[in-house]
């Protein structure tokens, strides 16, 4: 049996806050805004899988008024998600994500952001692709006051 999955989330960009994408730390005077710790990428990918599993989504899992939640290591609520999904006998075939991102430039981050998400699910790094596109200037995201992700994913068991 195989399931696909779809995710996404989007997060405000505001100062004094670390960009994160993927469990990566990237340098830029702005980070996700967010009662976790923000990773949008590994947010959209923590509710792909879950719905791929029918198991819930991110809200669920993890309430944002939840003060267990408050700055939440993001990696940590998707080894978490991602425990409950293989306990149902699920294995991750593949992972596809787009993160939109005016700036900075995502490309020389890719392949840390690829090995990353890998490591917390315990698979190799070919199964698990991210690409980025800008704004074009256009948006919130063009506009550098937003990122935001769209990930799928297909499981089998
Ligand atoms: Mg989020």
């Amino acid at each position: 049996m195989i399931r696909t999955g779809i995710g996404y989330d989007l997060h405000r960009l505001v100062s004094g806050r670390p960009l994160l994408l993927g469990g990566v730390h990237i340098p830029f005077d702005k980070g996700e805004d967010g009662h976790s710790d923000g990773d949008v990428l590994l947010h959209a990918l923590t509710d792909a899988l879950l719905g791929a599993a029918g198991l819930g989504d991110i809200g669920e899992f993890f309430p944002p008024g939840d003060p267990r939640w408050k700055d939440a290591d993001s990696a940590q609520l998707l080894a978490s998600a991602w425990a409950a999904i293989k306990d149902k006998g699920w294995q991750l075939e593949n992972i596809d994500a787009v993160v939109a991102l005016e700036k900075p430039k995502f490309l020389p981050w890719r392949e840390a952001v690829r090995a990353s998400i890998a490591g917390i699910l315990g698979v190799d790094t070919d199964q698990v692709f991210v690409k980025a596109k800008t704004g074009e200037g256009c948006g919130a995201v063009g506009r550098s006051e937003a990122v935001a992700v769209w990930a799928t994913c297909l499981l089998s068991r």
